[in-house]
């Protein structure tokens, strides 16, 4: 079989369980072949198909996500290593790097609270070349991942990932003060319906929330006036429907809130200052 027709039949089999069969197929095709997607479909059609190909398809068949068979997913233009346990950064998590950038103008130092693969920290380290970062995660996974994307982008900043819960007490001590606090939490309502992708394969504990999906916000936010410079911001990650409800613990805490929306106009971040 060619890989022109082995994409074909993989994509024909992966339209039962996925509605990015092609694609999908072609990831996985360009992965096998250990070259670009665009060099696989300009160069390779008429190759024999890589032995194994067929197996990851089956994988993916399964549910299994595609950054979980590649080992990397791309974000803000850059790739990141990914591995099970460890949340697969989204296209949505865009909207706060975009967010920090247009409202921190001048960026020394940044916490990202429960880091991952550590996508959002790495981007804006990679974005701000003077600006150090902290991040922190509860998960050792996440933090070998982090680890292994801070080195593989060689930046230029000083950078640590530390392995520390919030659910610890004290967790927020020494940990200094930051110009801007970026966090992606948990915020899945534990009842949600997930896709068998998310929920058979990502992480629980970087997903799930409690009983409305707010309990790490409000174990966060309140933490904040310790962890904030003067003039300092935090921008939180939101599920659509929840806005309303971010920003009333955030008033409680003293903080204002401004919502960013994803590019499928749904609300998707909160800018949280210090009021006046
Ligand atoms: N947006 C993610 C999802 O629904 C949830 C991420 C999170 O809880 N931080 O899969």
């Amino acid at each position: 079989m060619t890989v022109g027709e082995a994409l074909r039949a993989a994509a024909d089999h992966l339209s039962a369980t996925s509605d990015s069969a092609r694609l999908d197929a072609e990831l996985l095709m360009a992965h096998a072949l250990d070259c670009s997607r665009s060099d696989m479909l300009l160069r390779h059609q008429r190759d024999p198909a890589p032995v194994g190909f067929e197996a990851l398809v089956d994988r993916r068949a399964r549910h299994e996500p595609i950054a979980y068979i590649t080992g990397e997913q791309e974000f803000y233009g850059r790739c990141f290593a990914v591995r099970p346990g460890v949340l697969i950064p989204r296209g949505d998590s865009e909207t706060l790097v975009r967010a920090a950038l247009e409202s921190c103008s001048s960026l020394r130092r940044v916490l990202d609270l429960g880091t991952g693969s550590g996508a959002l920290l790495l981007t804006l380290l990679s974005e701000r070349p003077a600006a150090a970062g902290v991040g922190i995660d509860a998960s050792s996974r996440a933090i070998e991942t982090a680890t292994e994307n801070a080195r593989a982008l060689d930046l230029a900043n000083d950078w640590r990932f530390e392995r520390r819960s919030w659910l610890d007490h004290g967790w927020q001590d020494d940990l200094g003060r930051f110009d801007l606090v970026v966090c992606n939490p948990p915020y899945v309502e534990a009842d949600a319906l997930l896709d068998a992708d998310v929920h058979d394969y990502e992480p629980g504990e970087a997903l799930f929330a409690g009983p409305e999906g707010l309990d790490d916000y409000r174990v966060l936010i309140p933490k904040l006036p310790e962890l904030l410079a003067e003039n300092g911001v935090a921008i939180f990650e939101i599920g659509h429907q929840q806005a309303e409800s971010v920003a009333q613990i955030a008033s409680e805490a003293g903080f204002s809130s401004e919502l960013r929306r994803d590019l499928a106009g749904r609300p998707r971040a909160l800018i949280l200052r210090p009021k006046p």
